[in-house]
């Protein structure tokens, strides 16, 4: 994107990658599909350091632009959920698209060219590379992050900031999920594979959607999104059930009748069936006869099941994180542009800035939008 809004202005510009293949992200992105942007936008749907950062670049270049250039591509789609926009064929079109645009605009690509270093040139920015060496009058970093190493991530971007005096925010993998911590292993053993609707709360951000057990932590959309909102040592809350209110769920039992079992069978009306026996297990006295059992021991069963608190061992990590949270500080940059302050003429684009989407297509409309402002101004 920062290279056909370079090349259209008349730039000589040069696209410089170590892959063998350019975007390796997008092709496994989506399910193979990429969710290349979402119908709405806008700054909230963003964790950044500076909440308003993005504001800029994301109000020049919107959702509908991108939606644009694919059409003009004949490149067909459909909307999921949420607003989420996936291609119907393959990620493999946006790729196309993208390179064709580039190449157009008179951009050439490098590729099996490692960066290894960035130095201030007479004029300009000298890049060495495992290579080759090039040097240019202005230079853009746009490395992204460091999720997904085996897909080519390397933290040469934070790198190439600092050696610049640039300040960089704390990153933590995100999009990934979490892990359960030792106790909890222990106490939900079993419910690897089940998946249910549910809501999920970190830091007051409040999600709902798919959430699936895994052998050893939680995953699914909703998990993943709570994940951006989470800091070592902060509670996730759940909700397992959120199509009930608290009253609705505390009158279903208190019209119930039966023992332990009984009540497991007829929870699988609210629940996947083995989360059901174990939270009655669990939280349950064995002798139970639900028609007796009193309002105040139904309202903390009641309390389980829909704000289940857990303190997670930590996300799962960059080998599985779909972005990398922090990054270059925004201060450091031009909101209108994304060059750098202090050294005129560095730009910084995409993920490798302090600026992560939620899942949903947000993190490449961040980097179609954050590269086209770039662009423009080279
Ligand atoms: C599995 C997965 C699925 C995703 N799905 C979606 C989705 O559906 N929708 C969405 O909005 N976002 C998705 N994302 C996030 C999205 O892919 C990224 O936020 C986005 O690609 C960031 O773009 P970028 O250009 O900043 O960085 P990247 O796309 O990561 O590109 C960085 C480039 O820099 C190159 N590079 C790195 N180090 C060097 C070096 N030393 N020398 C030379 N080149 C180097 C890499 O090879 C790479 O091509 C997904 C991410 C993953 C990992």
């Amino acid at each position: 994107m920062c290279a056909k809004a370079a090349g259209k202005r008349g730039g000589k510009v040069a696209i410089l990658d170590h892959a063998a293949k350019p975007c390796g992200k997008i092709i496994i992105s989506g399910g193979g599909r990429c969710n290349f942007t979402n119908r709405e936008v806008t700054a909230e749907n963003f964790v950044s350091a500076n909440a308003h950062f993005a504001k800029s670049a994301l109000s020049r270049f919107k959702p509908q632009d991108f939606i644009e250039m694919v059409e003009a591509h004949g490149i067909a789609y459909h909307e999921r959920k949420h607003g989420q926009l996936f291609c119907d064929a393959s990620a493999q079109q946006i790729i196309d698209m993208l390179l064709k645009s580039a190449r157009e605009a008179g951009a050439e690509l490098f590729l099996k060219n490692k960066i290894v270093k960035v130095e201030k040139a007479a004029e300009g920015y000298l890049v060495a590379t495992d290579q080759d060496a090039f040097t240019a009058k202005k230079l853009v970093v746009a490395t992204g992050g460091l999720s997904f190493p085996k897909f080519g991530a390397t933290n040469i971007g934070y790198t190439i900031a600092e050696s610049f005096k640039l300040r960089i925010i704390a990153r933590a993998p995100a999009l990934d999920g979490f892990v359960f911590s030792d106790e909890d292993r222990v106490r939900l053993e079993g419910f690897s594979g089940i998946a249910l609707d549910a809501v999920m709360t970190t830091n007051g951000v409040v999600f709902r959607e798919n959430l699936l057990f895994t052998h050893a932590g939680f995953s699914g959309p909703v998990a993943l999104q709570a994940s951006l909102h989470w800091n070592p040592g902060d509670e996730v809350r759940i909700n397992f059930i959120p199509a009930l209110t608290r009253e609705e769920l505390m009158e279903w039992f208190a019209s119930r009748k039966g023992n332990k079992l009984e009540i497991k069978n007829q929870m699988a009306a609210l629940v996947p069936k083995r989360l059901a026996e174990r939270f009655c297990d669990l939280y349950l006295p064995e002798t139970l006869d639900m028609g007796n059992y009193p309002k105040k021991e139904i309202a903390a069963f009641c309390e389980k099941l829909q704000d289940w608190r857990f303190l997670p061992a930590g996300t799962v990590g960059y080998g599985k994180a779909e972005v990398t949270r922090g990054g270059v500080d925004t201060d450091e940059l031009s909101s209108k542009t994304m060059e750098a302050k202090k050294a005129p003429g560095l730009y910084f684009i995409g993920e490798v800035v302090d600026v992560t989407g939620w899942l949903g297509g947000f993190n490449y409309q961040w980097a179609w939008a954050s590269g086209k402002a770039a662009g423009d101004a080279l």
